[in-house]
């Protein structure tokens, strides 16, 4: 059973992993709207009915292996593999360099399918897409719970992602938040509002 749109948004917001107001982001700019994925998979019964959007959407795919970057992928990798009768693996930095490490493999012709939480351009889903190519497995898809690129984000490979949202943020000297002057801008993560 897949959720729709609004039932996923509805999981969101109830969680608070998406969150409406006036945000300091960790960039230093300002937003109207604070999105933290990690609220939502911290339920695991939220994760399962999200996750089984993408699970549905690639059960008909030949599939042996899913794999996803840490640390947010890994929830994400885990759960869609437990729902497709797979198993999953993850890739990790090392130094920076993304690498698979813990002993696991992939062997070559192996099909596999790329999780991840958050793609915003898609940096460490590319990553794992070039381990996977280096090592002559197969990508056969990417599967992904939040779009913050508004749909602009291609893997070239079939993808779903069970919601898209963009953050729109301002630099601080150039808020319509701050000049409208109505909503106090908050920490997300500290709950203290800061002026
Ligand atoms: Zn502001």
């Amino acid at each position: 059973m897949s959720l729709s749109d609004k039932e996923v948004l509805n999981i969101f917001t109830k969680t608070e992993a998406l969150l409406s107001g006036h945000f300091l982001l960790t960039s230093g700019r300002h937003s109207d709207k604070y999105f933290q994925c990690a609220k939502v998979l911290q339920y695991p019964n939220y994760t399962e009915q999200i996750c089984s959007n993408i699970a549905e959407y690639f059960r008909d795919f030949e599939i042996d292996t899913v794999i996803a970057p840490a640390m947010g992928g890994i929830i994400v990798g885990n759960e869609v593999a437990r729902q497709l009768g797979k198993h999953s693996i993850f890739t990790e930095r090392e130094d920076k360099v993304m690498t698979l490490r813990r002993g696991f493999s992939l062997e070559p012709g192996e099909k596999v399918l790329v999780c991840e939480d958050v793609v915003t351009t898609g940096g460490s889903v590319f990553e794992v897409i070039e381990i996977v190519k280096s090592l002559s497995a197969e990508v056969v898809g990417v599967g992904f719970i939040v779009d913050r690129s508004n749909g602009k984000v291609n893997f070239g490979y079939p993808q779903k992602s069970t919601l898209t949202v963009e953050v729109i943020s301002y630099p601080p000297d150039d808020c319509p938040l701050c000049k409208e002057n109505k909503i106090s801008l908050v920490k997300p993560g500290s709950r203290k509002a800061e002026k």
